[in-house]
């Protein structure tokens, strides 16, 4: 890019070098006049430009550099009993640490004793205190705000999730766009083009246009200064280091440049159901058994019975019926030979019997429910309610009912999805009863029910076919039992929880969890794309038009020196309006 700018303010000065020791020694065939202040001015406009240019660019890597004054230099560390105050540097993972009322948590780990609220908007961007007692996971730098706790340290250094946020953000900044390719592909072909359009434009002035040598140089030097590509080659960094840091003040985190560009072009987003669309919070509401096992079972034995099984699974549904269980002080069995089916429920023994939990896939296709079972089933899916069956030895027992609640914000997100033209689909392993229960509460009309995680990624591949080249296909899921159509998707979007984030998989990480996050996601997306097409087009623009200009002999290099400093600041500025998008 430099070229133009080089060969311009060389011509010039060496050029005045011959007329100077021509003229010492008696030579006046070049004329008496030197251009030594052009050359040197078409520099120092240059060197103005690009100092300008990196001071606003300074500007465009705030955000990083806002991250990285939060990491906290010294922790409290509590070792017998004892407290002292140690460099972060010290801490290991294990180690128990203090936090005091308004003090920045150091490290990340999960809480021992005490409980507070903590400050998690440099994640999430939102106000909102999270309150944290005993096991929740605490993220380093975040702010403590009322009480004090102690925790268990569980990631250091590099391991930290802001660590982990630091380096996804200045890997992205650093990448290419695919946009920036074809610029640098224009780029390629437009310096050697004009610098045969300024030899033109020398040998058009001096023997057509009988100008004298000095005159035909100067245009020539114009024409090589003012078509310097600057601006060209910043278009697409500048605006992509601003959108990417902005995304990061909000807790949205692009795998890379070209996912940032990708998500401008979505035409069909799948949205995963429970943990996306709902909370994944989920309750245990009703327990129904069949009336022909009533004197063998009760409400509380059914429950032990399955959460003695369930609590050796992840799954949210899992989570409520424990949860349900020891609420109700039930002692739990252990179960062996435990084994999970994706998308169906989870097998294991327990004293001696075969306990199988899941949905009706699960279940052997000779089974039959007793008909108050089935009405049960269908009463709780008709109410939104999962309905988890039992089964004992090939018998069905029993039903749970669990709810789930619609998550803050996922209404208004389907709203603004929905007034943006998006194709919309839910992506479910729920029974098809459950899901359109759902569905209609937010909204959404298309519903695919009774997935597989396989399906699920079955389902983005056809769409991808079936749309090639119109659009990219998008998947909204929480990272953890979507992973396969996460990774299938053009666009992947996981919903972290603030702190167990599988970050580095996901194209897209929303780390405030919730629906509305996508949204953003999808502004800032277009944000950027939309200020890199300006940029690009101000910067071609002012070449094409001034270039004419120079040829003709109408633009003295000095001035176009100052316009071509002036062109790089504007599309850096230009860039710099994205800090304020409102998201
Ligand atoms: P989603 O697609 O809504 O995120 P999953 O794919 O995780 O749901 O699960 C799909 C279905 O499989 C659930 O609705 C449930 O019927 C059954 N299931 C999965 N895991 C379990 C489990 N641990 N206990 C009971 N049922 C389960
Ligand atoms: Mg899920």
């Amino acid at each position: 890019m430099d070229v133009l700018v080089a060969i311009g303010s060389s011509v010039a000065y060496i050029y005045s070098l011959v007329v100077l020791m021509g003229n010492a020694f008696g030579w006046h065939g070049l004329g008496e006049y030197v251009y030594f202040d052009t050359s040197a001015v078409i520099i120092v406009f240059v060197r103005v430009g690009k100092y300008l240019e990196f001071r606003t660019k300074g500007h465009a890597a705030d955000s990083i550099n806002k991250l990285l004054a939060l990491q906290v230099p010294t922790a409290c560390l509590v070792d017998d009993g004892q407290e002292r105050e140690v460099p972060v540097s010290n801490v290991a993972v294990g180690d128990a640490i203090l936090v005091r009322p308004g003090e920045r948590i150091p490290v990340d780990g999960t809480v021992l004793t005490g409980e507070s609220t903590v400050d998690e908007s440099l994640l999430t961007g939102e106000p909102l205190d999270v309150v944290k007692v005993t096991g929740d996971k605490v993220v380093g730098s975040t702010i403590n705000r009322r009480g004090s706790f102690t925790f268990q340290v569980t990631e250091i250094g590099s391991d930290t999730v802001l660590s982990q946020i630091i380096r996804i953000v200045e890997r992205t900044q650093a990448s290419k766009a695919p946009i920036q390719t074809s610029a640098d592909r224009v780029s390629a072909v437009f310096v050697p083009a004009v610098i045969i359009l300024s030899i033109l434009t020398f040998v058009g002035w001096f023997w057509l246009g009988e100008a004298s040598f000095t005159h035909a140089m100067i245009n020539m030097v114009s024409v090589l200064v003012i078509a310097c590509p600057c601006a060209l080659g910043l278009a697409t960094p500048a605006a992509i280091m601003v959108g990417v840091g902005r995304g990061a003040e909000v807790g949205i985190l692009f795998r890379d440049s070209e996912t940032l560009e990708k998500t401008a072009g979505i035409s069909t987003m799948f949205l995963d159901k429970t943990g996306t669309i709902t909370a994944g919070h989920t309750t245990v509401t009703d327990i129904e058994i069949s009336p022909d096992q009533s004197e063998i079972y009760n409400e509380d034995s059914l429950l032990s019975l399955v959460a003695s099984v369930e609590r050796n699974s992840e799954h949210p549904l899992a989570q409520a019926i424990v949860a349900a269980a020891t609420a109700r002080g039930l002692e739990l069995r252990r179960a062996i030979g435990f084994r999970t089916v994706p998308g169906q429920g989870v097998r294991a023994e327990l004293s001696g019997k075969k306990i199988v939990v899941g949905n009706k896939k699960i279940l052997k296709p000779e089974t039959v429910l007793s008909d108050h079972l089935e009405i049960s089933l269908s009463d709780l899916q008709a109410a939104a309610k999962t309905a988890v069956l039992v089964a004992v030895d090939g018998t069905v027992i029993g039903v749970i009912g669990v709810a789930d609640k619609i998550k803050d914000g996922s209404i208004e997100a389907m709203n603004e999805l929905r007034a943006s033209k998006l194709e919309l689909v839910m992506l479910t392993g729920d029974s098809r009863a459950t899901a359109e229960a759902i569905a209609k509460e937010v909204g959404l009309e298309s519903v695919l029910s009774g997935l597989s995680p396989v399906d699920k990624a079955e389902a983005v591949k056809s769409k991808q076919i079936d749309i090639s080249g119109s659009g990219y296909v998008a998947m909204v899921g929480d990272g953890i039992n979507d992973a396969a159509a996460l990774a299938q998707s053009d666009v992947g979007m996981a919903l972290g929880t603030g702190t167990d984030v599988a970050m580095e998989s996901a194209d897209i990480t929303l780390i405030s969890g919730d629906l509305l996050a996508a949204v953003s996601a999808l502004k800032l997306s277009e944000a950027t794309v939309r200020t890199i097409r300006q940029n690009l087009f101000w910067a071609f623009c002012y070449n094409i038009l001034l270039i004419p200009v120079a040829v003709m002999g109408g633009l003295h290099p000095m001035l176009a020196a100052a316009a071509m400093a002036f062109s790089s600041v504007f599309v850096v500025g230009n860039s710099l309006r994205l800090k304020s998008l409102k998201l």
